[in-house]
């Protein structure tokens, strides 16, 4: 069961010319990186001319700690994909086609990741810890040195 949610089968679109598909999966990230949860992969698939090309939007929750405060921080993600499908899979921006199947775990793991702020914060002005006692100062002010 869960080797096949783990993929989708786009064989029908592959051969229909000027065909497209709509499809909407949840995707199970959990034995890549916990921190992705309720990822879901919402896509158009459109063959024009034997070209298959897709646009899918995949969002989910990334779980994490503030990179200040260290307190754990949920947000909802989402990310665009506009490439299209191909068997080859040295072009990087494509999603790879394998036995008329792709691979929605790496799929959505890699567009999602690319959303990933390069500081992870519990929110924008969050003041971090006291670096002499450690206290959270977005409780308040420690009170200690200064
Ligand atoms: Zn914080
Ligand atoms: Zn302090």
């Amino acid at each position: 069961m869960k080797d096949q949610d783990s993929t989708l089968d786009i064989s029908g679109i592959l051969k229909s010319d000027g065909g497209s598909q709509h499809c909407v999966r949840s995707v199970d990230l959990s034995e890549t990186d916990p921190s992705f949860s309720d990822v879901v992969f919402d896509a158009e698939f459109r063959n024009i001319s034997g070209v298959v090309t897709v646009r899918a939007t995949v969002s989910g929750v990334y779980s994490g700690v503030c990179d200040r405060c260290l307190e754990p921080v949920s947000r909802g993600l989402s990310a665009g994909i506009d490439t299209v499908v191909t068997a080859d899979s040295s072009k990087d921006d494509s999603i790879a086609v394998k036995d008329s199947r792709i691979d929605l775990v790496r799929t959505a793991y890699d567009a999602l990741n690319l959303e990933l702020p390069t500081v992870f914060l519990c929110r924008e002005d969050c003041k971090g810890l006291c670096q002499s006692c450690g206290a959270n100062l977005n409780e308040g002010p420690c009170g200690c040195g200064r």
